[in-house]
């Protein structure tokens, strides 16, 4: 068992010949907020990807609890189970209810009873503030109503970690407090979360430490506060120059 519920150890990740992550190493500890930052393009998505490895690393592991998940032979499927991954375009299945939403893949894949996984999903809708919203279609429901219908859809799996990349990035500004009220309550659970964002008061809340990916690389990295306030680094400072 090594110390992180995630691990990446030299990761690298090209397409072609466009090397997008150039050795990244990067532990985060069971029940940690890590917030990861930095310009469009730098390879962040690319990172949230290859730890839930809808992209396969090109070199370097990935480990999940201890486990190398990028090893040869190990099981997807398993791997996904254990891994939330919430998007900026909420990807809610459309012709779908909020609650059918949530109980699809316990029921394909785990083969859960319709009843058992109604039941734990009206659980988490209404942790998420949409016990009333069951019924409605995604069409019908705002987009920070959405972005929680997917967020409690991660969570039906009961996953070990939950990554969330730029998810209030797609919301009106006054949409944005209620999809990190769902984060602040999650992180305050224990859970563990890898989290890319633009909210940096976000980041200077509930973030244990603040990651500065640029080209492919930890530019740079530390309490949030003092990356955001003091950063050492020239390229930091210029981002957090255009952000803040
Ligand atoms: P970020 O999330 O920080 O904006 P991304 O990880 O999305 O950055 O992208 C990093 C770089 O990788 C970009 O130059 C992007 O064009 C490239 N890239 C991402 N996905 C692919 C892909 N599937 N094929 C080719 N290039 C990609
Ligand atoms: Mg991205």
């Amino acid at each position: 068992m090594t110390g992180g519920a995630i691990e990446l150890r030299g990761v690298h990740k090209a397409f072609g010949d466009v090397e997008v992550l150039r050795g990244v190493d990067l532990t985060v500890a069971t029940g940690e907020v890590l917030v990861v930052i930095g310009p469009s393009g730098g390879g962040k998505s690319t990172l949230l990807r290859c730890v839930n490895l809808l992209e396969p690393v090109t070199s370097g592991q990935v480990l999940l609890d201890g486990e190398d998940i990028t090893a040869p032979g190990v099981d997807l499927d398993q791997v996904r189970r254990r891994i939330g991954m919430v998007f900026q375009q909420f990807n809610l299945f459309p012709h779908l209810s909020a609650l059918d939403n949530l109980t699809l893949a316990p029921r394909k894949l785990l083969r859960t009873a319709r009843a058992d996984a109604e039941q734990r999903a009206h659980t988490l809708l209404e942790r998420v503030g949409l016990a009333d919203k069951a019924a409605n279609y995604p069409r019908q429901l705002s987009g920070g109503q959405q972005q929680r219908v997917a967020i409690a859809r991660a969570l039906m799996m009961d996953p070990h970690v939950m990554l969330f990349d730029e998810v209030t990035s797609a919301l009106d500004p006054e949409l944005v407090s209620e999809v990190l009220d769902v984060m602040r309550d999650l992180a305050g659970s224990g859970m563990t979360m890898l989290c890319v964002t633009h909210e940096m008061g976000f980041a200077r809340e509930l973030g244990d430490r603040l990651v500065f990916v640029d080209g492919g690389v930890i530019a740079e990295q530390g309490p949030p506060a003092t990356v955001l306030d003091e950063p050492r680094h020239d390229r930091t400072r210029q981002f957090l120059r255009k952000v803040l």
